[in-house]
């Protein structure tokens, strides 16, 4: 008899899983994506499942503290514009309802736009805009793992929810996971390199005071520097801190989180994660230490929260019918069948620091067209990927990650299965035209002529 000590792994009996619905679609993850999808393939007519692993919506941008749209403006020769539409134009004005949403702030220079935003105004505005396009919510379910139908459809995805284990059903599947977890799970190839951008643990402060604190951005980096040369650690330079609504309360991305060795954490290595939350609050600590000591507006700053989990910005990028570069996104590169628009630079989170790389500002129209085929994976038939985890290669990933890429994603991901499902033809199939009609329709920008120019 086998050594049970020496055991590396056990074989569990086979069981019988309740059915827990059929859907038309079925979108896995609540983030800027998921939100999308799964409000436009609801929209469309179809009945739409969201499954969300925590209990509210927002993915980073509420999980990981993100507070803070970036990409849904575009520098259109040097003229800074708004340049993604559509379903997100509805969740603005909800948070703008709740008093939640700032106006847009410039940053880089004057280069580039981004929005504030509160955690609450994002969480409540997103359920409103789901629930009433008419898809529902399973919030505390996680997937765990799919059936396939047949070689090239998945039949069911596995979820575990404190209820226990069951399946769900669906013509089509949008993965929205971040991760690419259904992807991954029903056997599409992706990549997930060594180069991975490194994640973040997010924080606010309350108690500082404005003013001073506007006025000492530009010297962050000096004082970062004479606080090392006194013996403060900093994990990267290059710190993002802002105002928040309440502008006597400011994020902070200022944290790197790195393995023993140095190589980026990675958000699906379950050990590697775990140690990573760790590591973010003791940087936090250290963070907040600098701040009150060297940082002029911030002597008094209080630690009000800290993300609810580590912030990942890259994991697994899936193998798609085509994967955006960095050279699209930065000669601003058309596409035949274009769903929308990213205007966002490349943001690569590198060892130690944060390397930018521009398109041709203002010499450009400073946008690439987000092409349809990136939210179709290779060798599943009845699943699209939309969100951080489509296809794109490392370059292209560290631009189009942003919120306003990955709502315009979800959008044509949503509105594609819906299309997909009235007209019975596979994601891959549908009518480019016939989808771009639609999207248009409802609101998203294509990016197929430049504003203010004929
Ligand atoms: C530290 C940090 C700072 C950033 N700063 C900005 C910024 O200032 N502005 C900006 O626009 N973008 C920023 N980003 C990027 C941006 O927030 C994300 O890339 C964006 O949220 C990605 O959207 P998504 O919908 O693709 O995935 P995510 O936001 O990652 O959402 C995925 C969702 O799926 C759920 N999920 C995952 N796996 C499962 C599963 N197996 N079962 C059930 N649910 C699951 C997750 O809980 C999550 O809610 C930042 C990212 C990080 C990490």
């Amino acid at each position: 008899m086998q050594n049970a000590n020496k055991l590396t792994s056990l074989t569990e009996p086979a069981r019988e899983t309740p059915i827990w619905g059929r859907y038309d679609v079925v979108v896995l993850g609540g983030g800027p994506a998921g939100i999308a999808a799964a409000s436009a393939a609801a929209r469309g007519g179809q009945s739409t499942l969201l499954l969300e692993a925590y209990g509210f919506l927002g993915g980073m941008g509420t999980a990981a503290g993100v507070t803070n749209f970036c990409g849904l403006h575009a520098n259109v020769y040097g003229s800074i514009q708004q340049v993604v539409h559509g379903v997100v134009d509805d969740l603005l004005e909800r948070m703008q309802a709740l008093g939640g949403l700032c106006e847009p702030h410039v940053i880089f220079d004057g280069r580039m736009a981004a929005q504030a935003y509160d955690n609450a105004a994002f969480k409540l505005a997103a359920d409103a805009l789901v629930l009433t396009s008419g898809a529902s919510i399973l919030f505390h379910a996680q997937a765990v793992g799919v059936l396939m139908g047949s070689a090239n459809d998945i039949g069911a995805l596995l979820i575990e929810t404190k209820s226990g284990r069951f399946a769900v059903q669906a013509k089509v599947f949008i993965d929205c996971s971040g991760d690419g977890d259904l992807a991954a799970q029903a056997g599409v190839p992706f990549e997930k390199g060594r180069d991975m951008m490194y994640p973040s643990t997010m924080f606010r402060v309350n108690g500082v005071d404005p003013a001073r604190a506007l006025a000492a951005l530009p010297q962050l980096d000096r004082l970062m520097e004479e606080a090392a040369a006194q013996g403060h650690r900093f994990a990267r330079r290059s710190p993002i801190i802002r105002p928040q609504k309440n502008t006597t309360e400011w994020r902070a991305n200022v944290t790197q989180l790195a393995n023993a060795d140095g190589s980026p954490v990675d958000g699906t290595d379950a050990a590697q994660l775990s140690a990573a939350e760790l590591q973010g609050r003791s940087q936090i600590v250290d963070f907040l230490a600098f701040l009150r000591g060297f940082a002029p507006g911030f002597e008094q700053a209080c630690l009000l929260e800290i993300a609810p989990q580590v912030g990942v910005r890259e994991t697994r990028r899936i193998i798609g019918e085509y994967q955006l570069t960095e050279q699209d996104v930065l000669q601003c590169a058309s596409f035949e069948d274009s769903v929308g628009v990213n205007g966002w630079m490349v943001e690569e989170h590198v060892a130690g620091n944060i390397a930018l790389r521009w398109q041709d500002i203002p010499h450009s129209r400073g946008f690439n067209h987000l092409p349809y085929r990136m939210l179709l994976p290779q060798g599943v038939d009845n699943l699209l990927v939309a969100g951080r985890c489509a296809a794109m290669t490392h370059g292209g990933q560290s631009a189009a990650r942003v919120s306003g890429a990955c709502f315009v994603m979800g959008q044509a991901a949503g509105t594609a299965a819906a299309l997909a499902i009235r007209f019975q033809v596979r994601p891959r199939d549908v009518n480019v035209a016939q989808l771009q009609t639609a999207l248009e329709a409802d609101g998203v920008w294509l990016g197929r002529s430049v504003p203010g120019r004929t």
